[in-house]
């Protein structure tokens, strides 16, 4: 058994239960398993991030919101969100303006601060982030 990224080996640590970031449902993690990044109980719910039409860029949008989430700091400068971004996607490239122009158009979930600084909205630190990234009914 290898390590995870924790350099955790010991395999009896109680799974997790978090809820699906789509639809709600719980969700198992298990340490040691691929799945510790997992956010999503299906393929579906996966897919319907990928496909989902209704806004530009909904990968983004939920990696941008799961990030400000998951991550202890209160306060986003836009140009350290990107830089983290950035660097955790290797899939993609992204940049400051990218992310600055997302999060001017996520009034439900993000709030600004100040002139490129925001901070999660109370009510997406709870619940399905999934309902602030696609449209409702779309
Ligand atoms: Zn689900």
């Amino acid at each position: 058994m290898k390590p995870d990224k924790l350099g955790r080996k010991n395999k009896s640590f109680p799974p997790i239960v978090i809820n699906c970031d789509s639809c709600g449902a719980d969700l198992e993690l298990h340490w040691n398993e691929q799945s510790c990044n997992r956010a999503f109980c299906n393929r579906e719910c996966h897919l319907l991030l990928k496909t989902n039409k209704s806004v530009r860029k909904p990968e983004l949008r939920y990696a941008i919101l799961r990030l400000m989430r998951d991550h202890p700091l209160e306060q986003w400068n836009v140009k350290e969100l990107a830089r983290m971004l950035d660097q955790s996607y290797t899939r993609w490239r992204v940049n400051a303006a990218v992310v600055a122009q997302l999060l001017r158009t996520m009034k439900t979930s993000v709030q600004r601060i100040e002139p490129c600084v925001y901070e999660l909205k109370p009510e997406a630190k709870t619940g399905p982030l999934m309902r602030f990234v696609v449209r409702t009914g779309a």
